[in-house]
């Protein structure tokens, strides 16, 4: 977490706020909102207004679902060539770009200059792969076991796809949809998070400029994200639904989904164990703990909310792990050596004062840390805390900031038993240098990933997602593709 190369002071900020279309994306041309209404798009560091942005109301979210309706046959027709290359020339724009990018991101979300790159790389990695795999969908022959007929096996594009977007990493979880989506040839109306369009707002600029035909990609950016959205669930026109974001809205979505019976991917909340064994290499598990920790603020569904270590290394692991966070640089993120940024809002800053508070009332140690700092905007001291009862509300809610909970256990078992004790099954982090362990470990976890001896899973070209109340389907890899095609199978009779 260096903060090293940026672009410049307020004159850039403002330069690249100002180049952001704030219209709604539809039919491939930039509108206002046919109600006229916007909304503001705020600094978490300062609290203070970045610019206004169309705010789409029903009318609009069925104009796109319209657009994308009659994108849809033209696309899926478009050679899988063409579409590849598509993504391959947005993928090149945006490293172009990335300063541009990087700026506007940090802006819009807060997240230090060198995370925002950091997201911006996975998420056009996302359109790179994806490219590569626009061109090597298959399909299958096969003689029926009794030889009297054949059987052709052929992927199609799902069709239209309602996509919905969180704010905490405002480009990468909108190209893990676009990507495939894309790739497959399926139109799309994306909704991304109120709080942070400008990125989604960029990227569409870029694919158009890059080629992507009028309507294959609306976007409808709303403070009405349930008026919006429900009318195109439950229209008929859609054929899938991919959501990223909290399960509760998950819950709701997937229920509204069942009306039409659609497709649906759900990329839900997590509450990730690290688990560390006193055979764990206690340095390597301290720097994964940052990483898994620290990444994005804490604000990422692949954040370690529970630290599980063996009784006899806990204290060594603590004392390294608060020497590590109580040296961290709070700050707004376009500053020089600011390691961590805000969090996104009132309400998520508050949340976190109130699980800490809860976890010390409960009897948890304070290690470093556990006060918000005063405002303008939403920030929180890196902490730790030490004996937390699993009886702590931190640990059966996502967190969501920069607040490591510490239970130590005394055997595997134990270990086990905690660290699958969640509603949530989206990853699970285990530090041990015993392969027999390791490898037992990783399929004992009921969780969709498992961070062995690492603290960073997510990889563009491996399938991401969760179990139980984590999610549904799988994001990336040649998973992620599968999940925007249906499978259509030709029987063919050969005989007399
Ligand atoms: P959220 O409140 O569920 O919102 C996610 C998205 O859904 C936003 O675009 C939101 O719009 C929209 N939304 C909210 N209510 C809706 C409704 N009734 N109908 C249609 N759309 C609706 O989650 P969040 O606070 O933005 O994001 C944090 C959550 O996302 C955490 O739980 C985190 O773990 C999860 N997440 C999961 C993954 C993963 O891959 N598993 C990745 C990242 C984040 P508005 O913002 O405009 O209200």
């Amino acid at each position: 977490m260096t903060n090293d190369a940026r672009p410049g002071g307020p004159g850039d900020e403002a330069r690249v706020v100002d180049t952001v279309p704030t219209g709604l994306f539809i039919g491939g041309s930039w509108r206002p909102a046919g109600s006229g209404r916007t909304l503001t798009v705020d600094d978490p560091a300062t609290g203070k207004a970045l610019c206004k942005v169309s705010d789409a109301g029903p009318e609009d979210g069925m104009a796109a679902l319209a657009a994308a309706s009659v994108a849809q046959p033209l696309f899926a027709a478009m050679p899988p060539r063409e579409r590849g290359e598509i993504l391959r020339r947005a993928y090149d724009v945006i490293m172009e770009r990335i300063d541009d990018l990087a700026l506007l991101m940090t802006l819009e979300m807060g997240k230090p200059i060198a995370e925002s790159k950091g997201e911006i790389t996975y998420a056009a990695e996302f359109f790179r792969w994806f490219s590569e795999e626009a061109v090597r969908i298959g399909g299958g022959y096969a003689t029926a076991p009794n030889g009297a007929s054949r059987f052709l096996v052929q992927k199609q594009p799902v069709g239209v796809c309602l996509l919905i977007t969180p704010w905490n990493f405002p480009m990468a979880m909108g190209t893990r949809k676009i990507g495939p989506a894309i790739a497959a040839g399926c139109a799309m109306v994306l909704k991304p998070a109120a709080q942070t369009p400008l990125s989604m707002h960029a990227l569409a600029a870029i694919l158009a400029e890059v080629g992507l035909p009028a309507g294959a990609l609306n976007i409808v950016t709303t403070a009405d994200a349930g008026g919006v959205m429900e009318p195109l669930i439950r229209d008929g026109r859609a054929r899938k639904l991919s959501f990223t974001g909290s399960t509760p809205v998950g819950r709701k979505l997937l229920a509204q989904a069942a009306d039409k019976v659609l497709r649906t991917s759900m990329e839900l909340g997590g509450n990730a164990p690290f688990l560390v064994f006193d055979d764990a290499d206690l340095d390597r598990a301290v720097e994964g703990a940052m990483q898994a920790k620290m990444r994005n603020m804490g604000e990422a569904c692949t954040a370690a909310n529970r630290f599980l270590v063996h009784r006899s290394v806990a204290g060594a692991f603590a004392d390294e792990l608060t020497d590590r966070m109580g040296a961290l640089t709070v700050g707004r993120g376009t500053e020089n050596g600011v390691q961590v940024g805000p969090l996104i809002d009132a309400k998520g800053r508050d949340k976190v004062v109130e699980l800490v508070r809860d976890a010390v009332d409960r009897g948890a140690t304070v290690r470093v840390g556990a006060e918000p700092l005063d405002g303008p905007g939403f920030f929180y001291r890196p902490t730790v805390l030490t004996d937390v009862p699993l009886a702590a509300r931190l640990t059966r809610e996502e967190i969501f900031g920069p607040v490591a909970a510490i239970t130590a256990f005394d055997d595997e078992d134990e270990a086990v038993r905690a660290a699958n004790d969640t509603h949530f099954g989206l990853v699970g982090y285990l530090y041990t240098e015993n392969i027999t362990r390791a490898l037992r470990v990783s399929e004992r976890l009921e969780t969709g990933m498992v961070g062995l001896n690492t603290g960073l899973v997510s990889n563009p070209a491996a399938p991401f997602g969760g179990i139980k109340q984590s999610g549904l389907g799988r994001e990336g890899g040649g998973a992620g593709i599968e999940e925007y095609l249906e499978t259509k199978y030709v029987a063919i009779g050969v005989g007399a």
